[in-house]
Formats: C-alpha cells, sequence, structure tokens
C-alpha cells in the first residue's frame, strides 16, 4: 500500500479504512463517504427491511435521474477503451448467448429500414458508388428513404424498394438524388427493362 493512501474514519462503526472501502462521494472533501460500504450495507438492508417499497422507488427515481449521465459516461469509457470494451462484450455475449441473440433479433425486427440501408451502403462500397461529395446530411437523407421504403411496406402490406434510378452496375450513385421508392413489382419490371 502507498503511504499516500487517503484514510477516512467511518462515521458509524468509527473504524479507520482506506478510501476505497467507501463510496465516491464528489461534494465531500476527501471525494467519499463519511460513513463505510459495510455499514451503507447494513444500513440499506435495514431501510429495505422496514419498507422495500420505498426503498425499490428511491432506486428507481435514482436510476431514471442518472440515467442520461450514466449513459454519458458509458459512451465515453467506450470510445476512451475501445479494446477492454469489446473483451468485455465479448465475455457478455458468450454467458448470455441466447439473451443477446434474441434482443438483436427484436432490435432487427423493430428497425429494418436502418438495416437495409447499412447494407446497401456497404453494396455501394463495392461499386465504389457513394460520391465523393457525399456529406452527413446526404447520408442522413438516403437513410431516412430505406426507413420510409420499410414503413411503407408495413402499412400497406406490399414490399416496397429503394431503387438507383441509374444501376450501381451501371455506374449510378448511392445518392439520395439518385434513389427512389418503388413497389417491388415497378422495381422488378424495371429490372427487367435494364438487362
Ligand atoms: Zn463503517
Amino acid at each position: 500500500m502507498s503511504s499516500e493512501t487517503v484514510m477516512i474514519i467511518c462515521k458509524l462503526c468509527k473504524e479507520t479504512k482506506t478510501f476505497e472501502k467507501y463510496n465516491v462521494a464528489r461534494r465531500n472533501t476527501t471525494g467519499r463517504n463519511t460513513v463505510c460500504k459495510a455499514c451503507m450495507k447494513i444500513s440499506n438492508k435495514k431501510a429495505y427491511d422496514a419498507n422495500p417499497e420505498k426503498e425499490i422507488a428511491r432506486c428507481l427515481k435514482y436510476y431514471n435521474k442518472n440515467r442520461e449521465a450514466r449513459n454519458l459516461y458509458a459512451d465515453a469509457q467506450r470510445e476512451l477503451y475501445p479494446e477492454a470494451h469489446a473483451a468485455r462484450a465479448a465475455a457478455y455475449y458468450k454467458g448470455n448467448r441466447d439473451a443477446c441473440r434474441e434482443s438483436s433479433a427484436k432490435y432487427r425486427r423493430e428497425n429494418r429500414g436502418v438495416y437495409t440501408a447499412h447494407a446497401a451502403k456497404r453494396r455501394a462500397r463495392r461499386f465504389n458508388a457513394t460520391p465523393e461529395h457525399t456529406n452527413e446530411l446526404d447520408t442522413q437523407i438516403t437513410k431516412i428513404l430505406y426507413v420510409i421504403a420499410r414503413g411503407l411496406s408495413k402499412m400497406n402490406r406490399i414490399e416496397y424498394h429503394v431503387d438507383h434510378r441509374k444501376p450501381l452496375v451501371k455506374g449510378g450513385a448511392h445518392h439520395w438524388m439518385n434513389l427512389q421508392i418503388l413497389t417491388a413489382e415497378e422495381n422488378l419490371k424495371k429490372g427487367a427493362k435494364y438487362e
């Protein structure tokens, strides 16, 4: 242990413990709670036993209040330590394979338009068909067309496609100005014409 380790006396049990035995509390000068984790655990348990509903409500309130901050923090950590994040995600996936598959399948079902947009972009890249001048707004508009096509398909119960007016194989651009929403039937007819 380093000689600079900060020691704190717990207000409840009066024991002197190293700072990491206390929860983080930025408002305090030590940056830690005045009551140690062990004591907190006991007093939280007591409060819970006395009134479980109240404690659950308190936790939920805390959770919701801090959700945004926590998500921001998680995003930052992911950006700072991509390898650690990937390793953790892989380990989590290994331990929860079925649940992970189920939730990503659900996400795909509910966001199919976004997925087809991504697939179209990958395909376009193979054809070198994304024009150089495409900016973030162009990319967003392109993506939205796929989401709209998916929404129309669901709403009208017939399949809609996002079509390249000038096909990628003919050197057409993967850009919203070269895209149109067609019914699958129209698209098929058009495809035949281009052969
Ligand atoms: Zn204590």
